[in-house]
């Protein structure tokens, strides 16, 4: 087999979300499988949708991911320009030869006339092909004009990697417009001169390409090219399963996770399996593990859900294979202020403790801080726990001046205090919902924390028993 050449072609039309990754891993997948290459290819012909700083932001979200490209922008490659407002002259030349060989027409009917001719066929409730109105004499074609392919209706069968044997009738070929009055080539005809001029072997894309596959495949032939093996991507549907996800209805961007301490092997596993899975049950993967695995054979033909949950709980189970020299490195951006001026051997015991609850690195404030500072007094955490609620202060005051006398003494490695804790349940007869619940908030905050012991024992005696006075005090 000739080498494998994959494309991610993006247009430049503001940040990438989970289901732009989703096309560029794909195909980046294939590429790596047969170790072929991938190439990024900006499809940056429409103007007036193009956003500034867009290239950047999907190289970003590229590269955060891992999904490195062979060729592309500042990459380079044999086979560039690879912005497609750079590349005029290969559209210009091919356009050129179909208008030669009678293949395509100067099309300078007014915008709204074709609307009209559409409108009419709708009254009457005939299907509307603009091929059955071409312009009697076109003019010449002269640059600033549009220009129009000259379809020749056939019926085709053809076979897509992912959806399987494919056929359409005559009806779903028709003349489409080639290069625009601008001089730039639409999507439909860019992309075919692109894929052939950059040798792509194998066209990975949206499902929204695929009706307009027998107008491609027609064009192909009046080009002379060989065709490439063509893969169609289900659609990813929002979390409801109804609607496509889209920008619109909210799908952030993936440097939104990136920001929010998403780890970028849980972020590719948890798209890969977004369509597809390897059949054998597994979840999680390494990436080489993706790569060899992967196939377009077994990626299933019907929408995937975006169900962000299942990502959060991915980033959590890998944020738990981290070693913690690892997760330590990794949170670096994220700790609170207050942690400011503690050294690396007392965060890490911090991190220790946090491992098993992080779900992702933006929760570290948030869970940590309480090692760090004194936090304000929070009557509510009593208020509203369950069945702290239902104790009188005096109760609690009580339960507190016990737990006190008998920490006070304790040496406060984690054994000990377990004992120690143990003891305290005994000799009071509450459940550890009730005095661990209180002890807990005593001296975190919070009303749910890691282990109580491990995390007395980083806390410290002196700053343990500091807490329980305090709050013994509002009691
Ligand atoms: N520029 C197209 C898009 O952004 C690319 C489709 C393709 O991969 O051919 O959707």
């Amino acid at each position: 087999m000739n080498e494998v050449r994959t494309r991610f072609a993006p247009s430049p039309t503001g940040y990438l979300h989970v289901g732009g990754v989703r096309a560029a891993l794909f195909p980046w997948l294939v590429a790596r499988h047969y170790n072929g290459k991938f190439i990024l290819r900006i499809e940056d012909t429409d103007r007036a949708r193009e956003v500034g700083g867009s290239v950047d932001i999907i190289k970003q979200s590229l590269e955060w991911l891992g999904i490195l490209w062979d060729e592309g922008p500042g990459v380079g490659g044999a086979y560039g320009p690879y912005f497609q407002t750079q590349r005029t002259q290969y559209y210009h030349q091919w356009a050129m030869r179909l208008l030669d060989s009678g293949r395509a027409y100067a099309d300078i009917r007014q915008p709204g006339e074709l609307e009209q001719l559409r409108a009419d066929a709708q009254t009457k409730h005939k299907p509307f092909l603009i091929r059955d109105y071409r312009p009697a004499n076109p003019p010449s074609w002269k640059p600033g004009m549009p220009l129009r392919f000259k379809s020749e209706p056939q019926a085709y069968s053809w076979h897509d990697e992912i959806m399987g044997d494919l056929t359409a009738g005559k009806d779903a070929v028709d003349d489409f417009i080639l290069l625009k009055s601008d001089g730039l080539p639409t999507y439909n005809f860019g992309h075919i001169v692109d894929d052939q001029e950059m040798h792509i072997t194998h066209v990975i894309r949206g499902l929204e390409y695929i009706a307009s596959m027998p107008k491609y495949l027609n064009l192909y032939e009046a080009l002379g090219f060989n065709k490439p093996l063509f893969a169609h991507m289900p659609h990813i549907m929002g979390p409801d399963g109804k609607k496509k996800l889209s920008k619109r209805d909210g799908a952030k961007s993936v440097l939104d996770y990136k920001q929010e301490g998403f780890l970028p092997e849980a972020m590719v596993n948890f798209l890969a399996l977004l369509g597809w899975n390897p059949g054998d049950g597994r979840e999680m993967f390494s990436l080489d593990e993706m790569v060899d695995s992967f196939s377009l054979d077994r990626v299933q033909h019907s929408g995937a859900r975006f169900d962000e949950r299942r990502l959060i709980w991915m980033n959590g189970s890998y944020i738990r294979l981290l070693s913690l020299d690892e997760l330590y490195d990794r949170c670096a951006q994220y700790w609170p202020v207050e942690a400011k001026g503690y050294d690396k051997t007392y965060k890490k015991q911090v991190l220790k403790l946090l491992q098993e609850r992080l779900k992702y690195l933006s929760e570290l404030p948030e869970l940590s801080r309480s090692f760090f500072v004194d936090l304000p007094l929070n009557p509510k955490l009593i208020s509203t726990h369950k069945q702290l609620a239902k104790y009188d202060n005096q109760s609690l005051k009580r339960l507190l001046e016990t737990s006190l006398v008998d920490l006070k003494d304790c040496d406060f490695s984690v054994d000990k205090l377990n004992d120690r804790l143990n003891g305290l349940l005994a000799k009071t007869g509450e459940p550890p919902a009730v005095l661990f619940s209180l002890i807990r908030i005593a001296t975190t905050q919070a009303q749910a924390s890691p282990p109580l012991a491990e995390s007395l024992a980083v806390i410290g005696k002196e700053r343990t028993l500091k807490r329980i006075v305090r709050q013994i005090e509002t009691l």
